[in-house]
């Protein structure tokens, strides 16, 4: 039985035509800075975002925290999502190795923060007050895309105040896809996107479809910090060409199908809607977020992963659409959570855990 694994969209395995393009990748000691291809992916994805530099780093996080110290110093201050990655989800990286405060603020439903909330959090210029110096958004935020206008003016506002800005776009490009709609331009779309911010950092590991690898976006001088960081974090890599092939693979080949992933992750949605105990929340993008009444989430986890579907989740439910599940992946998952419905597990969940999750 094949597994259908909605876990994450980092759980793809490269296809056979990337594997091809890194297996011919011309390589050399990117610590040197003369490996040519991730010279040529990071230069890519500078143009791309309108920004005048780029820096290829190992990871998500790595690729923020580099961000986070390249903008603030000791004693510096970010505002950031209470339920923002890099907040919650990243190890405290950014207290921890760069002595910079977070100040978290409520996420809104859609993944916003509250203009109001922002500026109220702006510490005036006292001896009492951590330094407020950057603010820290995320798009997409649990699959949400973050309206234009909004990002507009939350730049617009950390911009008066002296603030910098940074965005996790881990997610950028479905973002980018969901923004440009139907017939669109994706690759317009992220540059709108980005525009209003210092640095950006995208992952290449989730829908694109890279076994490894962000990027992190930025001016000159912003990225030559973050570059002095990512060699302290021990982030310098030698013949990383091989990855950042597939870095460039996927840009080429992975962006526009994003689209098919939203239309699934839809499609997921509405064969889930109206189930007993369930309340799917809306899909703007690849991730589908189901409530679950009560202790029947564990018992319906293990239900899927007994039929060959993972999901994730404690007591949400989360599933995650990529490169690797088809429409029949898709029917198979539908077909799991309502099996679990017709037969008397809901009725008498087992609760088995089937963790980690
Ligand atoms: C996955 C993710 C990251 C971190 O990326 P890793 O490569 O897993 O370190 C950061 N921000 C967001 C929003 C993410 O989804």
């Amino acid at each position: 039985m094949t597994v259908v694994d909605l876990r994450s969209d980092t759980v793809t395995r490269p296809t056979a035509a990337m594997r091809e393009a890194m297996a011919h990748a011309e390589l050399g000691d990117d610590v040197f800075g003369d490996d040519p291809t991730v010279i040529a992916l990071q230069q890519r994805l500078a143009a791309l975002l309108g920004k005048a530099a780029a820096l290829f780093v190992p990871s998500g996080t790595q690729s923020n925290l580099c961000a986070m110290m390249a903008h603030c110093q000791r004693g510096d201050e970010v505002l950031v999502g209470q339920l923002a990655h890099t907040y919650r989800y990243e190890g405290g990286g950014a207290a921890v190795l760069g002595s910079i405060q977070p100040q978290p603020l409520p996420q809104q439903a859609d993944g916003t923060l509250a203009l109001a909330d922002i500026e109220a959090a702006i510490k005036p210029d006292d001896p009492h007050f951590a330094r407020t110096r950057l603010l820290c958004l995320e798009n997409t935020w649990n699959g949400h895309v973050l309206p234009l206008d909004y990002l507009a003016q939350a730049t617009a506002l950390a911009r008066k105040h002296g603030l910098g800005t940074h965005l996790d776009g881990a997610r950028l490009f479905n973002a980018a896809v969901a923004t440009a709609g139907p017939g669109g331009d994706a690759l317009d779309a992220a540059r709108r996107i980005t525009a209003g911010f210092d640095t950006v950092s995208v992952c290449l590991s989730k829908g694109l479809g890279a076994p490894i690898g962000s990027v992190l976006c930025g001016s000159g001088e912003l990225i030559a910090r973050a570059h002095r960081v990512r060699k302290m974090l021990g982030g310098g890599m030698r013949q990383v060409g091989l990855l950042a092939a597939a870095g460039l693979h996927a840009l080429d080949h992975h962006v526009a199908r994003l689209a098919d992933d939203h239309a699934r992750a839809s499609k997921l949605a509405a064969g889930l809607a109206g189930l007993p105990g369930l309340r799917v929340r809306s899909v703007n993008t690849n991730i589908v977020f189901v409530d679950v009444d009560g202790e029947l989430g564990p018992a319906l986890l293990a239900h899927l992963k007994a039929q060959g579907v993972l999901a994730t989740g404690l007591i949400g439910l989360r599933f995650v659409t990529h490169l690797d599940v088809d429409d029949a992946g898709i029917d198979r998952a539908i077909a799991a959570v309502r099996s679990f419905f017709d037969s008397d597990n809901a009725a008498n969940p087992v609760t088995q855990p089937s963790g980690p999750y």
